[in-house]
C-alpha cells in the first residue's frame, strides 16, 4: 500500500514538474526539428517531407504486399461555395493536420477524427490576377506558428492553436500583377520563399523575413540589373546590368519564383528555380535573360547567388524553369557525388553537381522535345531555331509553329519523389503540344504581359498524363504508367516499396516502386491535383492527399479539354489507414 502510494506521489510530482517545465519547452517545431523532418516518421513539418524535398517516407507497415488492403480513415471537406484547385500538400504536427485550400484558406483537422480545429479565410480583393487558379500549395509551421501565403501577396503567420493572426505582411503590389501560391519554408529562423506574377512583367525575387515578427531580412531580385538588399541596405545587384538584357527591359522581366524552394543543410544552400522571361514573344529582348528559366543556389543567410543554371537560355515558349532541384547523392561514373535533379517544364530532366551547379547531364523525359535536340557538354542546348514562333513585324502575328512541350510543359509545379531505396525519380508528366505565335506587346502595369498566343493539343492517342520512373545516373525512364488526363498532383516515395500519386479522374493510386504496376487506387469524388504525405501515429501509418480538381489545365486545357470535361469540382482531405 504504501509502496503504491509512493510510486502515485511521485507520479503527480512529475506530472506537476513536466507542466511547470512546459512554457520552458519548445512550443512547436524548432530550426533542428525542420531540418530532420525526413528521418522523423511522425510529423510532416515540411513541404517537400524533408528541407531537400526528396518526398521520400522510412515508413513500411504499408507496402506493396498490403497496400491493396487500404481504406479511408476519415474525409473532410473544405466547405465553401466556392471549390476549386486543391493543390496543398498537409502538414502534420501533434495530433493536427493543417491543410491550406483554394482563395486562400488555412484548415487545422484533428489527425485523428477529421473534426476541424479552426479556420482561417484571408480577405482577397477583387482585382487579385492568379494567372493560373487560385490555389494554394501548402502551409510552413514552426514554433507556435502556422505560415501561408496570399492570392494578394501577403505573408501570414497565424497562432497553429487557434488560428489567429500573429503578423501579416504585404510582400508586393497584387495591382502590378503579384501574387503568390507556393508553401513558404523556413530556414534559420527566416521564413523563405518565392513570388508569381510571370505572366505581368513581374519580376522575379526570393525574399527572406524573421519568423518571429515578419520583418524582411533580405531580398534577391532574380533578373539581372536588379538591386538586392541585406538588413535594409543594399547588397549588390544581381548579375551583370545590361550583360543579357537590353535597354530597361530588365525592369520587367519576369522570372518569377512561384515556386518556392528547397534547402540543403549539407551544402548550406537554397535552390529556387525561376520562371519565364517576360514577353513570350523572345524577338522583343534578345539575350539570354537570365536568371530566366533557371536554377539558382542562393546563400540562406545573405541572399547571395551562389551559382546558377540556365535550362531554357532565351526562352520562347514560356518553358519557365520554376521546377523544384532536388538534392541527392549517387555515384557516376565510379565517383561519388553531391547532385540535384530537376525535371524541367521543356522536357529534360538535368542532373546538376549542386556543390557548384556544374551541368552533369539532361535527358529527356516526355516523348516528344521540338526545340532542341539534346544538350552540349556545356550544358547548352542544341536549338531547332525553326521550332521558335516568328517575330510578328509589322503583323498583327508571327509565323505560327507546332511546338512540344506545350507551354504547361513537360512537368508543371507538381512535385516529383526521389526514393533512397530505388535510386529513382518518380516525375509526374505530360505529352502534349501546341500551336504558338508571337504578338506585338508593351508592358502595362496589372496587364498580361504575353505577346504570344497558343492551342494546347494532345500528342498521343492513349494518354496525356505519364508517371515516369527516372533513372538519374543513366538519364534512362525505367517504367512508365499512363493516364488519360494530364497529370497535376504531387508524387510520394516509401520505404515500402510504394509511389503514391493522385489523377484529375479523382483517384490517388498506389504503384510499385521498381516495376510501376498498379497495386491499389480509391475514388475520392473529384481530381486530384495534390502531393500526398505520409506519417506515423499510434503506431499505424497514414497517408492523406487532398482531393479537389482545378489548377492551370482546366483554364488553359485548350483541345486537351476533352480528357477531362466530365470531371467535377471538390475540396477535400482525404485519410487513409490499413484495418487493424
Ligand atoms: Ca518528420
Ligand atoms: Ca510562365
Amino acid at each position: 500500500m504504501k509502496g503504491r502510494l509512493t510510486r502515485a506521489l511521485s507520479g503527480a510530482a512529475i506530472v506537476t514538474l513536466a507542466m511547470a517545465a512546459a512554457p520552458l519547452l519548445a512550443e512547436g517545431p524548432t530550426d533542428a526539428d525542420l531540418m530532420n523532418d525526413a528521418a522523423t516518421p511522425g510529423d510532416v513539418l515540411t513541404y517537400g517531407m524533408g528541407p531537400q524535398a526528396q518526398r521520400f517516407s522510412p515508413l513500411k507497415a504499408i507496402n506493396a504486399s498490403n497496400v491493396a488492403k487500404l481504406v479511408p480513415a476519415f474525409a473532410a471537406s473544405l466547405g465553401g461555395e466556392k471549390q476549386r484547385g486543391q493543390e496543398a500538400q498537409p502538414i502534420v504536427y501533434d495530433g493536427t493536420i493543417y491543410v491550406t485550400g483554394s482563395y486562400s484558406r488555412v484548415f487545422a483537422f484533428d489527425a485523428r477524427t477529421g473534426e476541424e480545429k479552426w479556420q482561417y479565410d484571408a480577405r482577397l480583393p477583387e482585382a487579385i490576377m492568379p494567372c493560373c487558379d487560385v490555389v494554394n500549395r501548402g502551409a510552413a509551421i514552426y514554433g507556435d506558428k502556422i505560415i501561408f501565403a496570399t492570392l494578394d501577396a501577403h505573408m501570414v503567420a497565424l497562432n497553429r492553436h487557434t488560428g489567429k493572426v500573429i503578423w501579416n505582411k504585404q510582400t508586393a503590389d497584387y495591382q502590378a500583377g503579384y501574387s503568390a501560391t507556393a508553401a513558404p519554408m523556413v530556414v534559420k529562423g527566416k521564413v523563405i520563399y518565392g513570388n508569381s506574377g510571370g505572366e505581368f512583367g513581374i519580376t522575379g525575387a526570393v525574399e527572406a523575413r524573421d519568423v518571429n515578427t515578419g520583418e524582411l531580412v533580405w531580398r534577391r531580385p532574380t533578373i539581372e540589373g536588379n538591386m538586392g538588399t541585406l538588413n535594409g541596405k543594399d547588397n549588390g545587384i544581381t548579375g551583370k546590368a545590361n550583360a543579357s538584357w537590353t535597354g530597361d527591359l530588365w525592369k520587367t522581366g519576369g522570372g518569377a519564383t512561384w515556386l518556392g524552394g528547397t534547402y540543403d543543410p549539407e551544402t548550406n544552400l537554397l535552390f529556387f528555380g525561376t520562371g519565364n522571361p517576360a514577353p513570350w514573344n523572345s524577338h522583343l529582348r534578345p539575350g539570354d535573360n537570365l536568371y530566366t528559366s533557371s536554377t539558382l543556389a542562393i546563400d540562406p543567410d545573405t541572399g547571395v547567388i551562389k551559382w546558377h543554371f540556365q535550362t531554357t537560355p532565351h526562352d520562347g515558349w514560356d518553358f519557365d524553369g520554376v521546377n523544384e532541384f532536388i538534392p541527392f547523392d549517387a555515384t557516376i561514373n565510379g565517383k561519388p557525388m553531391k547532385l540535384g535533379a530537376k525535371a524541367d517544364r521543356n522536357g529534360y530532366f538535368f542532373v546538376l553537381d549542386r556543390t557548384n551547379g556544374k551541368f552533369i547531364s539532361a535527358s529527356k523525359f516526355v516523348m516528344q522535345t521540338t526545340w532542341a535536340n539534346g544538350f552540349n557538354k556545356n550544358g547548352r542546348p542544341n536549338y531547332n531555331d525553326a521550332n521558335r514562333p516568328g517575330a510578328p513585324g509589322e503583323a498583327a502575328k508571327g509565323s505560327s509553329v507546332f511546338a512540344s512541350p506545350s507551354f504547361l510543359g513537360g512537368k508543371n509545379w507538381m512535385p516529383m519523389a526521389y526514393s533512397q531505396d530505388t535510386g529513382l525519380f518518380y516525375v509526374p508528366s505530360n505529352d502534349w503540344g501546341m500551336d504558338i505565335w508571337n504578338e506585338p506587346i508593351a508592358y502595362k502595369k496589372g496587364a498580361a504581359y504575353l505577346g504570344a498566343g497558343f492551342t494546347i493539343k494532345p500528342i498521343a492517342e492513349d494518354h496525356i498524363g505519364a508517371l515516369r520512373a527516372m533513372d538519374p545516373r543513366t538519364g534512362k525512364i525505367v517504367w512508365e504508367y499512363k493516364n488519360k488526363a494530364p497529370l497535376w498532383g504531387g508524387v510520394l516515395s516509401t520505404a515500402g516499396n510504394l509511389v503514391f500519386t493522385g489523377t484529375p479522374e479523382g483517384y490517388l493510386k498506389a504503384f510499385d516502386a521498381r516495376t510501376g504496376q498498379e497495386l491499389w487506387k480509391f475514388q475520392t469524388g473529384s481530381g486530384v491535383v495534390g502531393s500526398p504525405v505520409t506519417w506515423e501515429q499510434d503506431g499505424e501509418q497514414y497517408v492523406a492527399v487532398m482531393s479537389g480538381w482545378g489548377g492551370a489545365v482546366p483554364l488553359w486545357g485548350g483541345e486537351v479539354a476533352k480528357s477531362f470535361k466530365d470531371i467535377n469540382q471538390g475540396g477535400s482531405l482525404w485519410v487513409f489507414k490499413l484495418p487493424r
